[in-house]
């Protein structure tokens, strides 16, 4: 497990940035990042990369990637879907990636990182309008609801995190009653909500190489 999340860590060192993989360790001085602002390997501090155009392209592709936790081949699905819908490319990617049921959890603040909602969502604890989801990718719409189920409300993990929600608080986009533990997908999030560190047009450039 510890080789794991060093593994995260690693990932947020290569592309420099904060990705936010493993939970509420991310936001204290016990970042990998904050405290090794350079990336992983023997060169380490002495490490000069002057990246390429298609370096940084790359690069941004990979934060994205990696941050919502979704293999290439999967990434590369989602692209080719985006591309065929008519619109801004960059927003309908993101939506795709947004709507994921575990990213959903993850932004509701039932699980302190997409790993953890991940794991929430495959260990059956969830529906959505009703009806048992256990699928980590399964893509929501505008007006699903997704709820805890009954028996699931009764395990420790649920009753505990009702505290720990009182301290956050769920995107705008996101109808979350803490009270019944459902919530509501009101509206699809902007580039802006959605708070993303990487530029998903140079994501896009990258695929249309
Ligand atoms: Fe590790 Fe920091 Fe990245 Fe979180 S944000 S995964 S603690 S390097």
């Amino acid at each position: 497990m510890a080789v794991y999340n060093a593994a995260k860590c690693k990932v947020c060192r290569r592309v420099g940035d904060k990705l936010f993989l493993k939970g509420e360790r991310c936001n204290t001085v016990k970042c990998a990042l904050t405290r090794r602002a350079y990336p992983p390997g023997h060169l380490g501090k002495n490490a000069r990369v002057r990246l390429t155009e298609y370096g940084s392209q790359l690069r941004e592709k990979q934060k994205v990637r990696k941050t919502y936790g979704v293999l290439e081949r999967q990434f590369v699905k989602y692209l080719n879907e985006a591309v065929g819908i008519k619109g801004n490319t960059a927003e309908i990617l993101l939506n795709m990636l947004e709507f994921r049921l575990d990213n959903i959890i993850y932004r509701s603040g039932l699980g302190s990182s997409r790993s953890e909602a991940r794991l929430l969502v495959n260990h059956d604890h969830f529906n959505v309008n009703g009806k048992k989801v256990n699928i980590p990718s399964y893509r929501v719409k505008v007006g699903d609801l997704v709820s805890i189920q009954e028996k699931s409300k009764k395990k420790n993990y649920f009753k505990n995190i009702a505290e720990v929600l009182k301290q956050k608080e769920a995107p705008s986009w996101l109808a979350f009653n803490k009270e019944k533990m459902e919530i509501k997908i009101m509206a699809a999030p902007s580039l802006q909500e959605a708070g993303l560190s990487a530029d998903i047009k140079q994501v896009i450039e990258f695929y249309s190489r």
